[in-house]
């Protein structure tokens, strides 16, 4: 019996397997810009975010937690967030957006946030009312009470009418798939009493924020959007469900 050459053979054949195998793994490797990678919470921007503008039409770009440049996320959470602002612009003339930190150019930990790391979240800061109907756009965000008024701004109100415009155009926006919307509770009701029945996506995806180092998000909402299904093949992460 010679059993060498078959040996050979055996070698020679899984050499080959193993380096095409090799070769379809760095193809699938090859991860396109602008991907989110990872959990919320732990994970980053492959190939770096898309910048959200310092303003735009109705909105303007301010850090919340001090962080320099964190106005970078998924193409599709960019572009939704100017839309919807851009929209409350064209009903309600003069709007100015708050919005607030999304991600760094990568991603990666970030100051004040426990996620924010992955380029699909964002804070927004809410649009205010006077008792007279003046629409007041707030430069630095505007903590309201459970009554819903402005604390230090005693003439200010929560402007529900914008908020939810603001809400059901995001949530209505078919290049993101909002996965929760974290809220201080007494602004839940307020938005859920005006909506009726169209505020039954709002109703699924709204959180209220628990634990002791949770942000109440009197002063701010939070919006994470699901993994872009492109997104996926490459690792990114829709993490545990919040409660
Ligand atoms: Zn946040």
């Amino acid at each position: 019996m010679r059993p060498l050459p078959a040996l050979a053979t055996l070698v020679t054949t899984s050499l080959a397997v193993a380096s095409a195998a090799l070769a379809s793994f760095a193809v699938a490797q090859e991860v396109p810009a602008h991907t989110s990678v990872g959990t919320a919470q732990r994970g980053r921007i492959a190939g770096g975010g898309v910048a959200l503008p310092l303003s735009g039409p109705g909105f303007h770009w301010r850090s919340n937690r001090q962080n320099r440049e964190a106005r970078y996320g998924t193409p599709a959470l960019v572009g939704a967030l100017e839309r919807a602002a851009a929209r409350v612009a064209e009903r309600f003339e003069g709007s100015d957006l708050e919005i607030e930190d999304l991600s760094f150019e990568r991603g990666g930990r970030i100051r004040g946030h426990g996620s924010h790391t992955s380029g699909r979240d964002a804070d927004v800061g809410y649009y205010a009312v006077r008792a007279d109907g003046t629409r007041v756009n707030p430069t630095v965000s505007r903590w309201f009470r459970r009554n819903g008024q402005a604390r230090g701004h005693p003439d200010e109100a929560f402007d529900v009418e914008r908020n939810w415009l603001l809400l059901e155009t995001l949530l209505s926006d078919e290049a993101i798939d909002v996965q929760y919307i974290f809220m201080y509770p007494a602004h839940q009701r307020r938005l859920l009493d005006h909506a009726g029945e169209a505020g039954a996506a709002f109703e699924a995806v709204v959180r209220t924020p628990r634990g002791r180092n949770m942000d109440p998000h009197a002063d701010h909402f939070h919006v994470r959007i699901h993994c872009p299904a492109a997104d996926v093949a490459h690792g990114c992460v829709d993490g545990r469900r919040a409660r």
